[in-house]
């Protein structure tokens, strides 16, 4: 009785390496086939191919599996090279992280992003709205430590009659101070008619969440060579982000960072909602450094603090924030800009006084 189910076990065996070399057979030409139709821009994905295919197989099902289980073991085989598809699609674009691509790492006169370490911080005003205003705060942050800061000098604002920003003199007083301060200077462009001007006065172009899909923007400013700060759009899925940094990517741009600023919910407290899965997810998904700005995804001073532990702790390469040498006059975002002695506050409890760039395993213990 042994020997008889050792020689059927052999023979098991044998068929199972003949499934398995059919199974690789099929799953090859199901990847040519999966190559054909992303080149023509048809889904992976046809019911009326599926439901035909396995008519055929139970038409030809003589058992002893029931056409139920048939149907049910193809299906598992479907969906594998369907999987098998859509991984092949992934492996081609140019924001995929893959085995022979490692992080990238953006420098930005000497700083980098992105590096697995020191979280970078990103601190200066909503907007440069005067040259004592952007002067005091540049060398606040400097003073701190800070080597990137920010400050919008056009503002998209959803109000057309509210504060639009300095325009190209707000962006020639931003490079001013910055370089009084030792600083990179990072600003938000709107129109790729102001490249010429954000090359000559701007270190890093912020692509805000208004413009996320801005295709004639992404075009343009892939061109550059500046590194750009990619914002999520307001209501933008994951992909359609990742899909954003990829235009740049293919215009020949490779210093990209993502920036997560919270999205739109039916949730009233907080101006957004921070997406906190989305970081884990571009980092896991893409080889891009992805930066938080905890100040638009709450829209709330004392959530900054909570938000900063949440994003680094889930492996965001740094932050971005608002400060304001007088948040109660600033000429946009009063509600969520902080003073000069809640930035000291703020760096205090997260852990960014230590050293700026603190080493997060250190700080949050992992
Ligand atoms: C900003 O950072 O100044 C800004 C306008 O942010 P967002 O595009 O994320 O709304
Ligand atoms: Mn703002």
């Amino acid at each position: 009785m042994e020997t008889k189910i050792r020689s059927l076990r052999d023979d098991i065996d044998k068929l199972n390496l003949e499934i398995l070399e059919k199974l690789s057979e099929r799953a090859k030409i199901a990847e040519a086939i999966g190559e054909l139709q992303t080149q023509t821009g048809s889904s992976h994905y046809d019911p009326v191919r599926e439901a035909e295919m396995l008519d055929a197989l139970t038409a030809a099902n003589d058992g002893p599996f029931s056409d139920a289980t048939v149907k049910s073991l193809f299906k598992q085989i479907f969906q594998a090279s369907m999987q098998l598809e859509q991984e092949q699609d992934k492996k081609t674009y140019l924001t995929s992280r893959s085995k022979d691509r490692g992080d990238t790492i953006v420098e930005i006169r000497g700083t980098r992003i992105g590096t697995g370490e020191s979280p970078v911080l990103i601190a200066g005003p909503c907007a440069i709205e005067s040259k004592e205003q952007v002067d005091v705060t540049a060398a606040k942050v400097a003073s701190r430590g800070v080597t990137l800061f920010r400050g919008g000098a056009f503002k998209p604002r959803t109000d057309p009659y509210s504060f639009q920003g300095l325009g190209e003199e707000g962006l020639k007083l931003g490079r001013a101070a910055a370089d009084a301060h030792g600083l990179a200077f990072v600003a938000e462009i709107m129109d790729a008619r102001d490249l010429p001007a954000f090359e000559q006065y701007a270190d890093v172009l912020q692509v805000g969440a208004r413009n996320m899909q801005n295709f004639t923007l992404l075009k343009a400013i892939g061109q550059s060579r500046k590194p750009v700060l990619l914002k999520r759009g307001l209501s933008a899925t994951i992909q359609e982000w990742v899909m954003a940094a990829e235009y740049l990517l293919y215009e020949g741009n490779p210093n990209v960072i993502l920036c997560e600023r919270g999205i739109r919910t039916y949730e009233p407290t907080t101006r957004n909602t921070l997406d906190v899965s989305a970081v884990a997810l571009a980092k896991q998904e893409t080889h891009l450094p992805v930066v938080v700005d905890v100040t638009h995804s709450g829209g709330r001073r004392d959530l900054l603090v909570p938000l900063t532990k949440a994003a680094l702790a889930i492996g965001a390469d740094g932050i971005m924030m608002e400060v304001h040498p007088n948040p109660a006059v600033a000429l946009s975002d009063q509600k969520q800009q902080v003073d000069f002695d809640s930035f000291d506050a703020y760096l205090e409890a997260t852990g960014y006084d230590k050293k700026l760039t603190p080493d997060r395993h250190e700080v949050y213990g992992f």
